[in-house]
């Protein structure tokens, strides 16, 4: 493979093939591939005017707006490095990444440049680009000046992309991590590292046609929903190349909102969605999903974030969607794993066997030594998809990357078939007096009671055991079940260690960040001061 893959520039050629096909939806905006593609050479040229070249590095700080893989891939394009914001992160947060990464110019819609636009002064930024800005604009100019609106992009002229010379292994972009664990790190993402995705959603996508007796679907175009924010790195990776290359209609939302969701699916005829397993329940209870013909659903895909293995047969049994599930991280440029149809059906636990480019080693605590076979351990991986090495981080970059592995930080096992189940990230197992408690086990038990719909395990402070496990749980609006019953419901179907010495219930949901991962960090710190006041 090493020098079979195209750079981004590629990439762009076979989207600019689907012509006249609607490539976004967003509200009553529609951009054919071919206006995409007019947009995105207008704005390489604007680029390239205001100084941006090879190795520059242009931030991106936007809602799921149509200008977003826009302005994705004119820098990628010109061979400069794209830096996908958090939408979600605060003026401080948002400035760091632009310090850390040096950005020369910023693309940001006219909420997040409110954000940024009172610390500017002291980063490096040069020029400042808002899109969608409705009053006058200090400091910035507006992408309308230089692109115009997506309703005007069809007219622009159909020009050959701006020069640019770019290698597979130049950077294509810092891709931060989503800060589930620590500061975010800022993944150095290469062109061949996107390009790959190409393949593995190709190889995804066979496995999604397979469905369940019916021999393969009509050939018509993938139409996705896309329901997580685009700086995710399965959004802008594995689903945007996967679409620009195969010709997929990009649904987008301004933010999640399950009837708006439903809404969009009946009238676009949706094909796929999901992105993180949150998503496909917020689907699955919501009361007025009846109300909507959701049958053009032929699968619900997701990953990023440890899921019950309810949810697979729930999904099929509601939707008579496929289910699938990836393995990555933002350090793989996305999904390694992929898991669909009857595979994913009989064996729920698992996140699916290595695409076909990849390779998976469980090994032990040294990094050297090798696994064997339904043995837990560190998952390793390796493959095209795999970053460079974290941007300004050398001592991260070398204790992560070895040898063209990524050491994941997950714990997990293969079985003899190669099929990989991830059963904890390191720094969330619970060491009880010695012995391991695996949270994703014990969330897995808790999610079989009916009642609870969210549910996560995390250590808590005691004298002489070092840690003991607590469970925090959301139960569904109408039911009940008390800490006993629940605690019973654990101990019933587990080793006793393992079952959560307390147990505390909130409304609603889980805390979550913007990637839809649950963060433990501040469940553990809110059941440690409980703790520690009672004691
Ligand atoms: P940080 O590295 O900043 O702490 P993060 O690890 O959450 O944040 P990402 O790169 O977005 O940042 O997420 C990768 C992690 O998400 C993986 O290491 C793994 O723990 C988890 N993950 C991804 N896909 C799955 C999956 N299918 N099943 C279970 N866990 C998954
Ligand atoms: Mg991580």
């Amino acid at each position: 493979w090493k020098n079979a893959l195209p750079d981004l520039r590629g990439v762009l050629a076979a989207a600019r093939t689907h012509g006249a096909a609607d490539f976004l939806v967003y509200g009553e905006e529609r951009v054919s591939f071919d206006a995409f593609h007019r947009a995105v050479a207008a704005l390489m040229a604007a680029l390239a005017a205001r100084g941006v070249g090879k190795g520059d590095r242009v931030a991106l700080a936007m809602r799921n707006l149509p200008e977003w893989p826009v302005a994705f891939m004119a820098v990628c394009a010109l061979g400069a490095i794209i830096v996908p914001l958090n939408a979600w992160w605060t003026g401080e947060e948002l400035a760091f990444a632009l310090e850390d990464s040096g950005a020369k110019l910023l693309i940001a819609d006219a909420d997040r440049w409110m954000r940024i636009a009172p610390q500017a002064a002291g980063l490096p930024l040069q020029n400042v680009v808002v899109s969608r800005a409705s009053g006058p604009l200090e400091g910035a100019e507006r992408l309308e000046d230089l692109i115009g609106a997506p309703a005007s992009w069809p007219a622009l002229p159909d020009a050959e992309l701006p020069p640019a010379e770019i290698a597979s292994d130049d950077p294509a972009g810092i891709f931060y991590t989503s800060g589930t664990t620590g500061r975010p790190k800022g993944a150095l993402g290469t062109h061949r590292n996107l390009a790959t995705n190409i393949m593995t959603s190709a190889w995804s996508g066979a496995q999604s046609a397979r469905r369940r007796g019916e021999g393969l679907p009509e050939p018509r175009p993938r139409v996705i929903l896309l329901a997580v924010p685009f700086f995710h790195a399965t959004a802008f990776s594995a689903t945007l190349m996967g679409s620009l290359a195969g010709g997929s209609r990009l649904v987008l939302l301004h933010k999640w909102d399950t009837l708006e969701a439903m809404r969009l699916i009946e009238q676009e005829r949706v094909t796929m969605t999901g992105g993180v397993p949150f998503i496909a329940w917020q689907l699955i209870e919501h009361p007025d999903r009846h109300k909507f013909d959701l049958s053009s659903l032929e699968a619900i895909a997701y990953g990023g974030a440890p899921s019950a293995p309810e949810l697979v047969s729930a999904i099929w049994q509601t939707f008579g969607a496929l289910p699938g599930n990836g393995w990555g991280m933002t350090e793989t440029s996305a999904t390694v794993t992929h898991h669909m149809a009857e595979d994913y059906l009989n064996r729920p636990s698992s996140c699916g066997p290595a695409a076909p480019v990849a390779s998976l080693e469980i090994r032990a605590d040294d990094g050297v030594t090798v696994l064997p076979p339904n043995t837990v351990g560190e998952l390793w991986a390796s493959g095209p998809m795999i970053v460079a090495g974290y941007w300004n981080r050398p001592e991260a970059s070398a204790q992560t990357f070895v040898d063209g592995w990524v050491r994941t930080g997950d714990l997990a096992k293969l079985d003899d078939e190669g099929f990989c189940t991830i059963v904890d990230r390191a720094k969330d197992v619970i060491i009880r007096g010695g012995e391991n408690i695996y949270s994703i086990e014990v969330e897995n038990v808790l999610y079989e009671h009916p009642a609870v719909t969210d549910a996560a395990l995390v250590g808590v402070p005691h004298r002489t055991l070092g840690e003991e496990p607590a469970a925090v749980v959301c139960l569904a609006p109408g039911t009940e079940a008390g800490e006993d019953e629940l605690k019973a419901f654990v101990a019933a179907r587990l080793a006793g260690f393992k079952v959560p010495v307390r147990i505390a219930f909130i409304a609603e949901s889980l805390p979550r960040n913007a990637n839809g991962k649950i963060l433990k960090g501040e469940l553990k710190a809110m059941l440690t001061d409980s703790v520690l006041a009672e004691t």
